[in-house]
């Protein structure tokens, strides 16, 4: 087997190749699209199952709609049409004919979710209305990579319906803190929170919160954002209830996703240069059972002790028997490691004669001989201590990629040598803003709540400034 690029060689590479090599996904033959194989989309089956049982906690129910919008609900909404109508694709045939409406294949769903919710809700007791859909959605882009960013995607997008603004941006905050939650507890992957910029915002929204994580090489990634979106959307669709005091009212409206990115930022937060490196909760297998199997030989009785050993871990964990005789067992390890299976166990003829096998961690490479009888409950417990480990491990490095910056050149100096997050005072002007970033490359990404106060902005010198963070971002 090919090694695969080192991270210090070409970090980008190393991306491409982990998730080409470990058959996550590959190119489509439509530039910018991918096709997800059955290895990636294991793992983003499991964040779809562990999301929807939060969402579902959480009050919401899923719906679905449809994927082509009449491009005029697109034009309802002022900063929508101006921050989507660049990358969307445009349906202008249909059965042979010109239709009297272009369509617009979905880049986000709020305008015909808002169209629809004109025709249900009349009254306060049709709220809240919580609803989420999970789909796919196509945005144009010129520049994409594999599932950090590509032209067509999949996705969860909620959408919520309340009567008064308080109880939309409860909504909002709440939203955030399941991705946060999910960010933490299945993806190992500790983040920022806080809220964007007036730059930075969502087209539409008042207020957008986000959750920002740390890669490898120092370049910060939006993990998932949830928005307030005020009586915007009501307003563009006409969407007015009867309040408890008989008087009419513009709905107020959140929306939140998150999407197949992750499983970027999930390659990106744990690999190494053997290979992937999953956290157990996400893996589609946690465990791999490898019988060494030796060639012109009986392999019987190896071959069946794996099986009686993988018998009761079964109902434990997610795992398979690797019995395949036409690959050698070193083959096998590098497939798995690259694979970034958490456990796998080895099983030779003189572990068998001992009641043994190896175990071996995918996260540091440690290997324990283990007793047979152990491995039922030695497994889940080392399982769990490699997810808590894997966070620990990123948590210590998102601890060692913030930094601090007084002046602008300092600011470009650390953003240059470190990367990471640099925190610097910014008077809070989109001018600014818009200037750093032209300048540096960096954005602000994200205000956070309780923000340090400082006298001036790094860049105009004028005050009072607020400290926020600034990164480099995928
Ligand atoms: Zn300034």
């Amino acid at each position: 087997m090919a090694k695969l690029t080192k991270r210090s060689q070409d970090y980008s590479q190393w991306y491409i190749d982990i998730v080409t090599r470990a058959e996550m996904a590959d190119y489509a033959p439509v530039k910018g699209c991918m096709v997800i194989r059955p290895w990636g989309y294991a793992i983003w089956e499991r964040m779809v199952r562990a999301l929807d049982d939060m969402f579902k906690a959480t009050g919401h129910s899923n719906a679905y709609f449809p994927l082509l919008i009449p491009q005029s609900f697109l034009q309802k909404e002022a900063e929508h049409v101006e921050g989507f109508a660049p990358e969307c694709a445009v349906v202008t045939h249909g059965g042979g004919k010109e239709l009297e409406e272009p369509l617009v294949i979905r880049p986000t769903s709020e305008t015909i979710i808002w169209a629809m919710y004109k025709k249900w809700i009349q009254s306060w007791r049709d709220l809240p209305l919580l609803l989420n859909q999970w789909a796919n959605v196509v945005r144009w882009e010129m520049r994409t990579r594999l599932f950090l960013r590509t032209a067509e995607f999949l996705w969860q997008e909620g959408h919520t319906a309340h009567a008064t603004a308080q109880e939309a941006v409860e909504e909002a905050e709440r939203m955030l803190g399941v991705y946060r939650n999910f960010a933490e507890q299945w993806m190992a992957m500790p983040i920022l929170a806080g809220r964007k910029s007036e730059g930075q915002k969502f087209p539409g929204a008042v207020t957008t919160y986000t959750i920002e994580a740390l890669m490898q090489d120092g370049k910060a990634l939006q993990a998932g954002t949830s928005h307030y979106l005020g009586q915007n959307f009501a307003k563009a669709f006409d969407v007015q209830f009867q309040n408890r005091d008989k008087q009419l009212e513009y709905v107020y409206a959140t929306s939140w996703g998150v999407s197949t990115r992750l499983i970027g930022a999930l390659v990106m937060v744990h690999s190494d240069d053997a290979g992937l490196v999953l956290p157990p909760r996400l893996a589609p297998l946690e465990v791999v059972i490898v019988p060494i199997l030796k060639a012109d030989a009986d392999n019987a009785g190896i071959v069946t002790a794996a099986y009686r050993i993988a018998e009761p871990l079964d109902e434990k964990v997610r795992l398979r028997v690797d019995n395949r005789d036409n690959v050698s067992p070193g083959w096998k390890f590098n497939e798995w490691e690259l694979k970034g299976v958490p456990i796998r166990l080895e099983l030779g003829p003189k572990d068998l004669a001992e009641n043994k096998v190896v175990l071996v961690r995918r996260d540091t490479g440690e290997k324990m001989p283990i007793s047979q009888d152990e491995v039922v409950f030695k497994v889940p417990e080392i399982l769990e201590e490699i997810q808590a480990s894997l966070y620990k491990k990123a948590k210590e490095r998102l601890e060692a990629g913030c930094h601090q910056a007084g002046s602008y050149d300092e600011f470009k100096k650390v953003l240059d040598e470190k990367g990471g997050f640099v925190f610097a005072p910014w008077c809070g002007s989109r001018e600014c803003e818009a200037r750093i970033s032209d300048e540096t490359k960096a954005t602000i990404r994200l205000v956070p709540d309780g923000a340090e106060e400082c006298p001036a902005c790094m860049r105009c010198g004028k005050g009072p400034a607020k400290r926020v963070p600034f990164a480099v971002a995928y």
